[in-house]
Formats: structure tokens, sequence, C-alpha cells
């Protein structure tokens, strides 16, 4: 079986000016420097607004850090009139290896459709991007007892058509919705049940080796008091954190987690 190197990355979301990243970025450096971190055996990104990303860039390129970056969204086109939008070539240029696509925030709030999110995903890889592709179920979805069906139509619809080559690279974040942000955490089995079945699904699709090769995350309220719980189990390659990435230290730690 492939071996799979755990990623630990922290969405910032709509938080932290370009000045409050750098001294996160600086004091998340210091705090996995003391805790010895060791950045072959588990990497270590940041997610930062599109709007701190040229400072963190900045940062880690001239103090060689080893935390890598990425961005919270991609536009699914590459330059034109689209107010707002960020593409994959301005994300590359700022030295991004990560956009996180798919947040259930973007699929609620900005109506993001299954069909979008696969033309972000083709986008990101175009522009030499990984794709962070989440997925997750609403609560009524889990309390039906249809969590995995919800997923594994997610994940087919969003990879539609991009070729194995492309997806063996992809990291897949699965968030309970209920889970985000709430302090309910799903239990490690419950992260098992769905993350297992996300690369069953992935076997089906691209072949059993693809498929072990292929990073899951869990994401939904991760800490350092209940990351290693979640960690153990096969299927989980890591977490997508959102607010205790905020915190260094704590961060510091969840990146530690054994
Ligand atoms: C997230 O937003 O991706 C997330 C998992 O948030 P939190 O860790 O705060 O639940």
């Amino acid at each position: 079986m492939a071996s799979r190197t755990p990623l630990m990355a922290g969405n910032w979301k709509m938080n932290l000016d370009h000045l409050q990243a750098t001294q996160l970025v600086q004091k998340l450096d210091w705090s996995l420097k003391d805790a010895e971190h060791d950045f072959a055996k588990v990497e270590v990104a940041v997610c930062p607004p599109f709007t701190a990303l040229r400072t963190v860039q900045t940062l880690v390129e001239g103090d060689k850090l080893q935390i890598v970056y990425g961005a919270q969204d991609i536009s699914e086109h590459d330059e034109g009139a689209y107010t707002g939008e960020v593409s994959g070539s301005m994300l590359a240029k700022l030295g991004c290896t990560y956009a996180i696509i798919g947040h259930s925030e973007r699929r609620e709030y900005h109506a993001e459709s299954d069909e979008l999110l696969n033309r972000k995903v083709q986008a990101a890889y175009k522009h030499g991007l990984t794709p962070i592709l989440c997925c997750g179920e609403a609560l009524e979805v889990r309390k039906a007892g249809k969590q995995v069906e919800h997923v594994l139509a997610q994940i087919e619809a969003d990879l539609a058509g991009i070729p194995a080559e492309q997806v063996k690279s992809i990291v897949i974040a699965y968030e309970p919705i209920w889970a985000i942000g709430t302090g309910e955490v799903a239990t490690p089995e419950d992260a098992q049940e769905v993350c297992g079945a996300i690369r069953g699904k992935l076997a089906e699709l691209y072949g059993q080796a693809t498929a072990d090769g292929i990073r899951i995350l869990y994401g939904g309220s991760v800490k350092s008091s209940n990351v290693a719980d979640i960690m153990v189990k096969p299927d989980v390659d890591g977490a997508l954190v959102g607010g205790a990435s905020l915190k260094p230290e704590e961060f510091a730690k969840i990146c530690g987690f054994d």
C-alpha cells in the first residue's frame, strides 16, 4: 500500500489581515521548531485569505520556511471580466501549493454547485495547484443515515472527467457540516466510515493503487485534544482545521499529533 504523508491544513477563513498573518506564520514556525517538527513526516499548510497570500509568500520564501500555503478558493476562469475573482495563474504566481475547493461555506453561502466545483478542480490542475476538495453532509442528511451516499455523489460529480494522472495528487477533505465551528466532533468511527467509503469510491473510479495514494482529511472542530484519536483511523490522513488553526501553539500541537 502507498504510504501517505499526513497533511495538517489550516483554513483561516475570513480572519487576519496581512500583518496578523505574518505574526501567525512566524509564531507557528517557532512553535513547530520548538517541538522539533519533522515536516517530512507531517506536512503543514496554511490557507490565509487572498489578501495575505503575498505576505505569506514573502515570509515563507525569505525565511525558507517549510510551511506551505494555499488559497481558500479559486476562479473557474483564467482571466477577464470576472469582478472579485482570483485565477489559478495568479495563485500559482503567489507560490500557492493548494487551493481549497467546495468548502461547505462556499457551497452554502455562494451556491457553488458540483458542476462549478468540477470546473474549479480543472482550473486548479491547469495551473499546477493541488485541490483540497471538500465534501460533507448537513445534519438532516446524517439524521436520515444518508451521509455516505451524499458524500460519494459529491465526489463523483466534482471529479467527473478528471483523469487519474491528475487526481492522484488531490487531497479530499471530509467535513460534516454539523461539526464545523460547532465544537461538535464526529466520532473517529464516523470519520472513518465516510473517509473509508470515499477511498472505496476513488478505487472504483481510478483503481486501488491510485486510491491508496490519495490523502483524505477529516475536518470539523479538530483540536489538539481530539486529533490523535481521529488520526489512528486507517483512512484519515490529516485534518482541515478552522478555528484552532488561528492559534499557532494549538495548531502546532495538532501538527505533532502523535
Ligand atoms: C473548516 O472550516 O474547514 C473547519 C473544519 O472549521 P473548524 O475546525 O473550526 O470546525
